[in-house]
């Protein structure tokens, strides 16, 4: 493809991108907002936000939308309605490095409602994943005048059929192109799942349009293939981020390390929860 430097991505890349903590480091320096889960999902709101905390994010607040969920103890979890929470979830938002938006959380007309307005108002860098797409997309516009008005980092992470809602086509045969495009077309880092997960961020002038790059992970395979994968690695990529990683960088390391953490496990019967619980083996094996 013209114009964008493409590359895959290595174990030396995520060595070097990945953030080490500063020595005088304290518990809000990389804290992670989650919001996800609902009362016919929690589990998705659980393993995002105990990636996010595996993978570094060092306070890690949930709220999901009308339950409390059973979490591990360290995971704050702060109680929202299911009909109106974006003002209550999004307290004190500027002290979390990032929000991770979407695991869990249905489709319910309000609750499709409240995620858009938590997408418009966070003052922080945002992951997008699962339901918080199809919420991004729920609008006669289209998700292109929410998302473009975000000033801070925004990362979307859809699989195939994510990805079509998002754009309004599935990605076509020639995927870096689709990627690029709607990386393009909403001003976001634009990671898409698959075999091969593609990791593309915008381009950065209008001066450059086919600038931006491309960047292809290519280290897992089947196992992923899992319920609640994707949420763990929506998790991680707000932890990447919330550590002050930059959006490509945040969203191409943690797939590596999200398929590398699922390569420590056995071969068969890995569940999510197993790739949260090798997440740290896994940054520990770059050090
Ligand atoms: P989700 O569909 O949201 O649960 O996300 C699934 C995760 O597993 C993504 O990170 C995918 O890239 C990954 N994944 C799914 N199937 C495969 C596969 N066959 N090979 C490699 N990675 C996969
Ligand atoms: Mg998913």
């Amino acid at each position: 493809v013209s114009g964008a430097s493409q590359h895959q991505v290595t174990v030396d890349d995520v060595a070097e991108w990945w953030p080490t903590r500063a020595i005088d480091a304290h518990k809000w320096n990389g804290a992670v907002k989650v919001i996800g889960g609902s009362p016919e999902m929690p589990g998705a709101a659980v393993l995002a936000s105990t990636a996010a905390a595996r993978a570094g994010g060092s306070l890690v607040s949930l709220s999901a939308p009308g339950v409390t969920v059973a979490t591990p103890p360290e995971i704050v979890q702060r109680h929202v309605a299911a009909d109106d929470f974006s003002a209550d979830a999004l307290v004190d938002i500027h002290r979390f490095g990032a929000l991770v938006i979407g695991p869990g959380l249905g489709r319910a007309d309000e609750v499709l409602m409240a995620t858009r307005a938590c997408i418009s108002d966070a003052t922080v860098p945002v992951v997008i994943d699962g339901d918080g797409l199809f919420a991004s997309a729920w609008s006669a516009e289209g998700p292109a005048p929410l998302l473009r008005d975000r000033e801070l980092a925004t990362v979307l992470t859809p699989h195939d059929g994510e990805f079509g809602v998002l754009t309004g086509s599935p990605p076509g045969a020639d995927r870096v192109a689709s990627v690029r495009a709607a990386a393009a077309d909403l001003g976001c880092t634009l990671l898409l799942k698959g075999q091969t997960t593609i990791v593309a961020s915008p381009p950065e002038a209008e001066a450059d349009p086919l600038g931006g790059h491309v960047w292809f992970v290519t280290n897992g395979d089947q196992r992923l293939a899992t319920a609640g994968s994707g949420d763990v690695l929506a998790g991680m990529i707000g932890s990447a981020l919330a550590m002050g990683l930059d959006a490509d960088k945040a969203a191409a390391a943690s797939a590596w390390l999200h398929a590398d953490a699922a390569n420590r496990t056995p071969a068969d019967g890995l569940l999510a929860s197993d790739i949260v619980d090798a997440i740290p083996a896994a940054i520990g094996a770059i050090r």
